[in-house]
């Protein structure tokens, strides 16, 4: 795993940098059949002399629910997770006139909005009031949890 870009906000000078280094929201499967998130799938385990422990050598492809009992090999619907109030966000470049002055800003998500949510700006040394804007979740990156399980 790397990361290859920059914490500092004037780094990357076009779009494009910034949309080849963002992370993608973390997964989580759902069953297609209930929506639970209580999903198992078997798997084989064998006796490791060395660690003194029993280690997954296979996976089978079966997914079942806990919930509902469902059995499938595609049973997993996989959904990201979005982030959550209090989760560490930075603003990707939004297409507007002239250009996102927000563009690569950090923040804190405080508020939720059907488009996406509000984040508190980390205030700049040249900024003598805190901004909040309202950001599309698509146009955020998520930096660090909490996520939420809406959606
Ligand atoms: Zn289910």
């Amino acid at each position: 795993m790397s990361a290859p870009h920059s914490d500092n906000p004037v780094a990357g000078t076009s779009a494009d940098d910034v949309q080849t280094v963002r992370r993608p929201l973390p997964l989580r499967p759902l069953c297609r059949t209930c929506g639970s998130e209580n999903l198992a799938r078997d798997a084989a385990a064998r006796w490791d002399i060395a660690i003194q422990d029993w280690t997954i050598t296979g996976l089978f492809d079966s997914t079942s629910c806990d919930d509902c009992g469902a059995e499938s090999d595609d049973l997993a619907q996989w959904a990201p997770l979005q982030p959550g109030i209090g989760a560490r966000v930075r603003i990707l470049e939004r297409p507007r006139v002239g250009g996102d002055r927000f563009r690569n800003r950090e923040g804190t998500i405080v508020r939720t909005h059907f488009a996406g949510f509000y984040v508190r700006l980390d205030m700049t040394s040249r900024e003598r009031t805190q901004k909040t804007e309202l950001v599309e979740t698509s146009h955020l990156e998520v930096l660090a949890p909490p996520y939420s399980c809406a959606g």
